[in-house]
């Protein structure tokens, strides 16, 4: 039989990243057995669903590359897939109910369903057979008084009319299965295989809630520059270690290598650092234009305005190994795109120290004038013969005209500045400084 997964999302907040690993394991689970990936909204709670939570999860999986072949957007044979779009469904389930004897009406309308009061084993892949015993609980109600039908029922008849054959989500839900066991035996059907897979934890070890660190995909991830296939793998390794001799892997690799029996029994830590350092990796390994495509947002939205696309990749790659999120970038490359860029204080400083600076700037400014090819090469030699030209080692040199070809301390290598900025502009770079210095210099 193909398995058929699903991710059955409440919609009332944000894709958690609890949410967003119980869905990665479904979607490694279906493509490496060939299986099927749906998604399904469990929407039935009217007061605390929302419309904009529901295109957030989409919005956060989509990102994350977890596309389902059946569900919202993409349609399927077993369809609709919003639990609020299937109340005839239910009502053809109650009536089985009924016709089995197991559910009776309350005064107050509310129907409740008859447990069978039988000892109960989960046989789940991941916490191995778990057993009920006999329950003392009343008797569960299945559809309220207003007519609305309760949480266990609906995944329930769901999860037998879309023909799941595994069940993988949050451990927080095992304690429930032994309900829900008994309905699918009160409805005739057999029940899915189980795994219930362990919660994400603080580093602390306390319960990982809406306001932690790392909790929410689109808020902790999307905005903060992180690269989707980087958050996928941190996310896959977060409960499972792939057998494998490295830790950086491709999703192609992760579905290679995934098997259910893996995941660990016990509860994960969250560690940013590490998933920062994952994203640190996978941002090297990107092609400049690559990198610029994924940094784009974020230098728009700093206001940076690229004119040359070549240059602006060029530029974004020079400095890929300086940061570890996208959203880094724009303030180590600003400059790049813009001639009025500020000094920072110690940088301004630093030039107007000696008197002698505006003299060594002017001669780098006439080397670089005179080059008649511009590349990181001549551009350096130029640097060297400058330097030594007015009997200064280069080291010296180098510093001051990183500051006045960038206003900062820190960056690429001053001759990839140089080079990236070009031949022109380095010679208006450099009269600015001098200017700004000029102007600055109390009378001597
Ligand atoms: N709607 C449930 C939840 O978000 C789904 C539980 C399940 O996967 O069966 O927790």
């Amino acid at each position: 039989m193909t398995p058929r997964v699903r991710f059955a999302p409440s919609p009332t907040g944000d894709l958690h990243v609890g949410g967003a690993r119980t869905a990665l394991f479904n979607w490694l689970f279906a493509r490496k057995t060939g299986g099927t990936f749906i998604l399904r909204v469990e929407d039935t709670d009217g007061a605390r669903n929302t419309e904009e939570a529901q295109r957030g999860i989409v919005r956060g999986l989509r990102w994350l590359g977890l596309d389902w072949d059946e569900g919202p957007e993409v349609g399927g044979p077993h369809g609709p897939y919003f639990q609020s779009q299937r109340k005839d469904i239910y009502d053809a389930y109650l009536a089985k109910l009924e016709a089995a004897g197991r559910v009776y009406t309350e005064e107050n309308g509310a129907v409740r369903f008859k447990f069978s009061r039988t000892a109960i084993t989960v046989h789940d892949l991941v916490c191995g057979d778990v057993t009920f015993a006999p329950t003392e609980e009343p008797d569960m109600t299945v559809r309220r008084p207003d007519g609305s039908y309760i949480f266990h029922f609906v995944n329930v008849v769901d999860d037998i009319e879309m023909r799941m054959t595994h069940v993988f989500r949050g451990e927080d839900h095992l304690s429930n299965t032994w309900k829900h066991i008994d309905l699918f035996h009160a409805l005739g059907a057999t029940p899915p295989t189980y795994a219930h897979i362990p919660l994400i934890l603080n580093p602390d070890g306390s319960k990982m809630s809406k306001r932690d660190a790392g909790s929410a995909i689109e808020h902790s991830y999307i905005h903060e520059g992180f690269l989707p296939d980087a958050v996928f793998n941190y996310l896959a390794m977060l409960g499972w270690t792939p057998r494998a001799e490295k830790e950086v892997l491709s999703r192609e690799e992760l579905v290679r290598l995934f098997d259910l029996a893996e995941i660990h029994s016990a509860n994960a830590r969250f560690d940013m650092q590490k998933c920062q350092w994952f994203n640190a990796q996978f941002l090297r390994a990107l092609s400049p234009e690559a990198l610029l495509a994924a940094v784009r947002p974020f230098l728009d939205n700093a206001g940076i305005t690229i004119a040359d696309e070549a240059m602006a990749a060029a530029v974004v790659f020079s400095v890929k190994e300086k940061v570890s999120l996208l959203k880094e970038i724009p303030a180590w490359v600003h400059y790049f795109f813009r001639e009025d860029y500020p000094f920072e204080a110690d940088v301004a400083a630093k030039l107007k120290a000696k008197p002698e600076n505006a003299a060594l700037l002017a001669a780098a400014s006439a080397a670089f004038a005179a080059q008649a090819s511009w590349t990181e090469e001549t551009v350096h030699a130029a640097i060297e013969a400058a330097a030594k030209e007015a009997g200064v080692k280069t080291g010296a040199l180098m510093p001051l005209l990183r500051a006045a070809l960038s206003g900062q301390s820190r960056g690429p290598g001053v001759s990839t500045i140089a080079h990236l900025v070009g031949q022109a502009s380095c010679q208006r770079r450099i009269q600015r400084a001098l200017d700004a210095m000029a102007a600055e210099s109390p009378a001597a």
